[in-house]
């Protein structure tokens, strides 16, 4: 038995289902020890939106290793950490005429969140917040109070509280208006819900089975929380730096966050970084209230900068996103229409694309046939039912076909030609 089966915890859980021993990996691809090649569609589950050791990227981080640059700074100022937050406003924010003050919280996706939820709370002296059906939020306390996969919110061992699920958009397939049961339990002095905070939202679950929210109702849900001085909080944890398209995934509604979580991506190179976005007003930390160890992961600083100088200075990646989102569409299309018996649906925008099959059992299956022919897949859902499709930005359209013939046919290995 390997060391991972002997000494790593039962916990693990990606190995299991691609049971090889990865070594190298460079753009698209993954090689195994035996040097056995794997398109990635997986990407490290949205953080490596730029591909593996991107070589642009690389330098960057190599050439400042090599001058002794600072590695680790709990949140001491450092030169890389001002051309970052430099070059965050200039080529981020600016652009989109957004005014956030900017947190460092722990370097994951979840410690992004637990900050916009304790802030949340901090500033409106309120404690339930509103979360979706389907949500995924992080294994944290906080972060799994407002998840929705019952199997995650189990490992809690404690009542996960202060939160209320409301349907996320087509949850009812369409049968009910959009927040006519939010709207009514917010009027009703008698609902039971206590005032909330905020509201925590993806705009694209990601987790949760890529569903893809309309704009229509990004923009009603804003709308109802100024309506209700509820403060929203986008979770762009995995949705952000352009898996989407846009740098934000809520800018294709028109919206404007009062909070916004980033991780995965922003830290570029696969390394670990998080931000939670705030509107200034609502900056109302003592200084040192909310800390951690790992919020000044400087090589990740110098990835993100040159990420953001190199891929969002113009809108080639954005374009290139959205074009190859649409070639993914196609084949998923195709996929379905080649087995009208499994009643597929596709799902997804920008590059977060998923096909939904009958069960979990199935797309298991289809992600394992996939693995066999070299292509890595993740499923995703609330019983897996949805085969995933995320591969890097920057994947070239020859490597994307490659990964979609391989989709295909393993659909067809595993459905068989009906
Ligand atoms: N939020 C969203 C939307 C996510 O998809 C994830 C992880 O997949 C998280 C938060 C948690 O991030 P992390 O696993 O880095 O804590």
């Amino acid at each position: 038995m390997s060391v991972f089966e002997t000494l790593e915890s039962e916990v693990r859980s990606y190995s299991r289902g691609w049971p090889v021993v990865f070594d190298r990996a460079v753009g698209s691809h993954l090689y195994d020890e035996s040097g056995k090649s794997y398109v990635d569609f997986f990407a490290g589950a949205g953080a490596l939106n730029y591909g593996h050791n991107n070589p642009v990227l690389k330098q960057a981080v190599v050439d400042y290793i090599m001058r002794d640059g600072v590695t680790h700074a709990l949140d001491m100022n450092t030169a890389a950490k001002r051309d970052f937050l430099e070059s965050f406003r200039d080529v981020v924010l600016a652009p989109r005429e957004l005014d956030y003050k900017v947190m460092f919280p722990g370097p994951a996706g979840a410690n992004a969140v637990e900050a916009a939820l304790k802030l949340a709370r901090k500033v409106t002296g309120r404690e339930s917040i509103v979360n979706f059906t389907n949500a995924f939020h992080g294994m944290t306390l906080g972060a799994l109070s407002v998840t929705g996969n019952s199997m995650k919110r189990g490992g809690a061992g404690i009542p996960l509280v202060h939160a209320t699920p409301m349907p996320f958009d087509n949850y009812l397939d369409g049968q009910v208006p959009d927040f006519l049961w939010f709207e009514r339990l917010l009027a009703d002095s008698g609902s039971g819900l206590n005032e909330p905070a905020a509201v925590i939202v993806e705009t694209v679950q990601g987790e949760g089975g890529i569903n893809a929210a309309r704009v229509e109702w990004l923009r009603a849900l804003a709308e109802l929380c100024k309506r209700h001085g509820i403060l929203l909080i986008v979770d762009d944890v995995q949705m952000g730096c352009g898996r989407t398209g846009p740098f934000f995934s809520f800018e294709v509604a028109g919206i404007t966050p009062d909070i916004v979580c980033l991780s995965k991506s922003i830290g570029a190179f696969g390394f670990p970084m998080a931000l939670t976005l705030m509107r200034p007003d609502l900056d109302i930390w003592e200084p040192g209230e909310h800390n951690g160890t790992f919020r000044g992961v400087n090589p990740a600083f110098v990835a993100a900068t040159e990420a953001l100088r190199t891929y969002w200075t113009d809108d080639t990646l954005e374009k290139g996103t959205l074009a190859k989102g649409e070639q993914v569409e196609r084949v998923m299309h195709g996929i379905a229409e080649a087995h009208p018996a499994a009643g597929l649906k596709v799902k997804g925008r920008g590059l977060a694309r998923g096909l939904r099959f009958a069960d979990g059992a199935t797309a298991g299956a289809v992600c394992h046939a996939a693995f066999e022919r070299g292509l890595l897949m993740e499923t995703s859902g609330p019983d897996g039912e949805v085969a995933k499709v995320m591969p890097p930005l920057t994947i070239t359209d020859d490597e994307l076909d490659q990964g979609l013939g391989v989709l295909t046919e393993s659909v067809a290995a595993t459905l068989g030609r009906s």
